[in-house]
């Protein structure tokens, strides 16, 4: 079985730096659906043995707010009934927004598993900073840097124990 694990969140937290870390193979395929605007990039990772295929959403045209927000929507959508696992990607710098909200309210209704991770936590100064997130309700979650990898591998870990 193909485990699908996609990366869904706002624009700017992060998603594709993230996506890039985990896809060793560089040979994201962009699937340009045609009048959307919709990339989504696919890749393949392995951790600990276990492969897995991981989707970056976004790539956003951004006509007005609505038809942005309309299309976050739309991409966690996607990614709900696509994916096997869901990776929420949030922004410690700018705290939680209505659109992390949004998404949250979104995947807290959803029956698979959801990794809730806190981006750009580069120093331990920020660790505090993420308290925050909890009052997403979506439970605990994972301080990351995309950017210098800390805590990608304990995430990972987590993430292909449910491979
Ligand atoms: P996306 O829109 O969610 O795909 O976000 P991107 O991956 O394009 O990143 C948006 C911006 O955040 C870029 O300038 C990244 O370099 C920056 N960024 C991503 N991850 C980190 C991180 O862990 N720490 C810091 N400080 N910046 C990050
Ligand atoms: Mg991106």
């Amino acid at each position: 079985m193909n485990t699908i694990v996609a990366i869904v969140g706002r624009p700017n937290v992060g998603k594709s730096t993230l996506f890039n870390r985990l896809i060793q193979r560089r040979e994201a395929i962009v699937d340009s659906v045609s009048g959307v605007t919709r990339d989504r990039h696919y890749g393949k990772s392995e951790w600990n043995g276990k492969q897995f295929s991981v989707i970056d959403t976004g790539g956003y045209a951004v006509g007005s707010d609505d038809i942005f927000e309309e299309e976050i929507r739309k991409q966690v959508q996607l990614a709900i009934e696509e994916a096997d696992i869901i990776v929420f990607v949030t922004d410690v710098t700018e705290g939680i927004t209505p659109m992390d909200t949004e998404v949250a309210n979104l995947l807290r209704k959803v029956k698979k598993p959801v990794f809730l991770t806190v981006n750009k936590v580069d120093n331990a100064m920020r660790e505090d900073d993420a308290y925050e997130f909890y009052n997403l309700g979506l439970g605990d979650y994972h301080t990351i840097s995309s950017i210098n990898g800390s805590g990608t591998g304990d995430l990972l870990d987590e993430i292909v124990k449910l491979i």
